[in-house]
């Protein structure tokens, strides 16, 4: 590996914002076009906006930040990720960098298999519809083989097709059928629901009833992304505490988001943190992927963890997580928003589950950054040098200043804005 395709880059934080540009530009791995996408000078326009949706009258910026460190299935992976709240990038990259010494990320994923829904009523028998409709399964998959052309020619397309009845709803009983569909590299929703759509009238016609809803269902639990990671004993100790200590804390940490939704909520908003930027960075469909990830944690009818932790027999540190990964290459904005596109090209990304892959393992060395501070020092230590420079920026201040600032506040354990604005004061009459 070239040193300038590891995703090791000891010091970049402490680079300017144009030498930090500078130096993924000499990676000769973006266009001049897609370098200048990612480092803003050039990212979504004006006239592509108002094709994506609708009154658009402007755009809004978020930061882009690059996870340094990972290692995904043996290949080294600059990870753009945007996001607003400070920490993410660094306790990313900073848990990437404690997963290297063992290997980094090892990350599979399921075929890219997502659930259409139809929604059958008015059927005075359910359970000879549903005999209607199994009796007539080959000929249903068939015709769903047939709609998308380009799914076909590239080995995706109907895979199954399910059947039940929702027996207590509060409308009485009804038919529930599952496409089970091959989407390929897209996220699928719109592959999926017009496969759904097309499918009604011959759903309609075997059993007489009324196909209502035809959507695809975000608890997209066939199209699995996991990613695992050890952490060497060695590699945990920090300031006053253990190896052991450190590892036994984030065991117990997790253990407390196994037993209870409350913690699990919290915990897996920190998964999010990494899994979002990610999946925002390249222009997917969000709140697909969170829909599905709270979905997938409260799958046995308790909200519970996404990850695990635990130790190894040789006393390393073992995560892992699996979730829902709804995410595409193709289509939605993937392929309209230039910087998606540069985000894409930036990971080397070849398909939706080498993409998947990456963000999972995102989510994980997240989740490891949260639980690491909250079992040892606490969350805000880290968190406040950088929310201060926030609140320093709020108050009014700029350049060097913004730094300046936010260690007096810091400091003085007081990252307030009403305190940030009085010290400004204070300082601009001396
Ligand atoms: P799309 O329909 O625009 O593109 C998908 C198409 O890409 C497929 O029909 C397939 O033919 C093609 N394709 C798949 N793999 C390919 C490959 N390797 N090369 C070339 N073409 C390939 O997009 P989509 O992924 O079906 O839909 C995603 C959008 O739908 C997102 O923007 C999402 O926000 C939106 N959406 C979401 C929901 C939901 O999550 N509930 C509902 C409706 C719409």
């Amino acid at each position: 590996m070239t040193e300038k395709s590891s995703s090791r880059r000891p010091g970049f934080y402490k680079l300017s914002i144009t030498e930090r540009q500078k130096q993924l530009d000499l990676e000769g791995l973006l266009s001049v076009e897609e370098f200048n996408a990612i480092t803003a000078q050039a990212g979504l326009d004006l006239d592509q906006a108002g094709h994506m949706i609708e009154n658009v009258v402007g755009l809004h910026s978020l930061p882009l930040g690059i996870g340094l460190n990972f290692v995904v299935n043996g290949r080294d992976v600059l990870v753009p990720m945007v996001v607003e709240e400070p920490s993410v990038v660094a306790g990313a990259s900073f848990m990437a960098k404690l997963a290297r010494p063992a290997g980094g990320f090892r990350a599979e994923s399921t075929p890219p298999e997502m659930i259409g829904q139809m929604q059958l009523l008015e059927v005075s028998d359910p359970q000879a519809a549903v005999n209607a409709i199994l009796a007539e399964k080959d000929k249903l998959m068939a015709e769903a083989g047939e709609i998308d052309p380009v799914l076909k020619k590239l080995g995706g397309g109907p895979r199954d097709l399910q059947v039940r009845i929702i027996s207590d709803s509060p409308i009485g009983a009804f038919v529930v059928l599952h496409l089970i569909y091959d989407v390929r590299d897209a996220m699928g929703a719109n592959a999926i629901n017009t496969a759904c759509e097309r499918l009604a009238p011959i759903v309609e016609g075997l059993t007489g009833g009324r196909v209502h809803l035809r959507i695809l269902s975000n608890l997209a639990d066939r199209r699995l992304a996991k990613a695992e990671c050890t952490i060497l004993l060695d590699e945990l100790a920090f300031g006053d505490f253990t190896a052991e200590q450190v590892r036994d804390g984030i065991i117990e940490a997790w253990a407390f988001a196994a037993a209870d939704p409350y913690r699990a909520a919290t915990h897996n908003k920190g998964i999010m943190n990494g899994v979002d930027a990610v999946v925002l960075a390249t222009g997917n469909d969000w709140r697909a992927v969170e829909a599905g990830a709270h979905a997938y944690a409260a799958r046995d009818g308790r909200y519970t963890s996404l990850s695990t932790w635990s130790k190894d027999a040789d006393g390393n540190l073992k995560g892992s997580l699996e979730m829902p990964m709804a995410v595409g290459i193709v289509g939605g904005a993937t392929k309209v928003h230039p910087t998606a596109r540069a985000a894409l090209k930036l990971m080397k990304i070849q398909s939706a589950s080498d993409l998947a892959e990456v963000i999972v393992s995102v989510g994980l060395a997240q989740n490891l950054a949260a639980l690491r501070a909250l079992a040892t020092e606490g969350i805000q230590r880290g968190h406040m040098g950088l929310h201060a420079r926030q609140v320093a920026i709020a108050a009014g201040a700029e350049g060097e200043m913004v730094d300046k600032l936010a260690k007096q506040l810091v400091d003085e354990k007081t990252v307030r804005i009403d305190r940030a604005e009085e010290l400004l004061k204070l300082w601009s009459r001396s």
